[in-house]
């Protein structure tokens, strides 16, 4: 006997529509499984990353988050400060008080992916993901956002320590090194002193000279790498952080210091 012969009434019509009768008065009169946005708006969970915003007292431009978004949509712009942001802002290194102009970023979120990349790896705590996500524009350029306009203020400055996430921390090749002082100046957490050696080199006339090289502070480094890409000698790499090889070049260890 087919299977077909074996299926009552029950089965064909009256369950089928007890299911849509269901359907029909849960629809029309039980819980609506949207809301009326724009009207009506739900809260996000409490992990829901939305647009970022950046605590601009205590970013110091160091370009991490910049470095580690895996979309490339942030980018580290100058920015002009009031008088008042001057007085309050971590400017971060040398170059940037001396020109008044410290860097910040700017995000693309047309591009951005809300990962939280740049919020994990900010060695000071400023790149901050809100759960604001009203960003939608009516063109791909509304959707690039300023350095200015993610700037958030905070009454009270906490003191957080730096945290090198990066987990790297950079290492002199000492023999090509010429003391040109560029990482000193670029360094934001200004980590790096010039230590007046003995480091006697022999220049091309054949005269020897005493060049100034890098000492640094690990305590103090956040593993940006910005001394590495401003090395012009290319005396400079990166090595993880836990290796032992590091434990020479400190500051505390400089014999200038001793
Ligand atoms: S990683 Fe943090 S401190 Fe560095 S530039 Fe970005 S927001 Fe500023
Ligand atoms: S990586 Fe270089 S520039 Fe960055 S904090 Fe460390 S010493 Fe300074």
């Amino acid at each position: 006997m087919s299977e077909k012969s074996e299926l009552g009434i029950m089965d064909i019509f009256v369950n089928p529509m007890k299911v849509t009768m269901k359907q029909f008065f849960k629809s029309t009169f039980g819980k609506p499984a949207t809301v009326m946005y724009p009207l009506e708006k739900r809260d996000p969970p409490p992990t829901y990353r939305g647009m970022n915003a950046i605590i601009w007292d205590l970013c110091i431009g160091c370009g991490i988050c910049a470095e580690v978004c895996p979309n490339r949509c942030l980018k580290m712009k100058p920015v002009e400060l009031s008088d008042e942001e001057h007085d309050r802002a971590w400017y971060g290194s040398h170059l940037a008080k001396r020109k008044h102009k410290p860097e910040r970023p700017a995000i693309n979120f047309g591009h951005c992916m809300f990962c939280g990349f740049c919020e994990d790896y900010c060695p000071t705590g400023a790149m901050t993901m809100t759960d604001f996500y009203e960003m939608a524009d009516t063109s791909r350029e509304g959707l690039i956002y300023p350095a200015r306009t993610m700037k958030v203020d905070l009454e009270d400055l906490p003191q957080l320590p730096l945290t090198n996430y990066m987990m790297e921390s950079p290492v002199l090749d000492i023999d090509p090194c010429i003391g040109c002082s560029k990482c000193v100046d670029n360094c934001p957490t200004n980590c790096i002193i010039m230590d007046v050696g003995p480091h006697d080199k022999t220049l091309k006339s054949g005269k020897l000279r005493n060049v100034e090289n890098p000492y640094f502070d690990y305590t103090l480094c956040i593993g940006c790498s910005v001394c590495v890409k401003v090395c012009p000698a290319d005396c400079l790499h990166m090595e993880p952080t836990s290796n032992s090889s590091l434990s020479g070049l400190t500051t505390e260890e400089s014999p200038t210091e001793a």
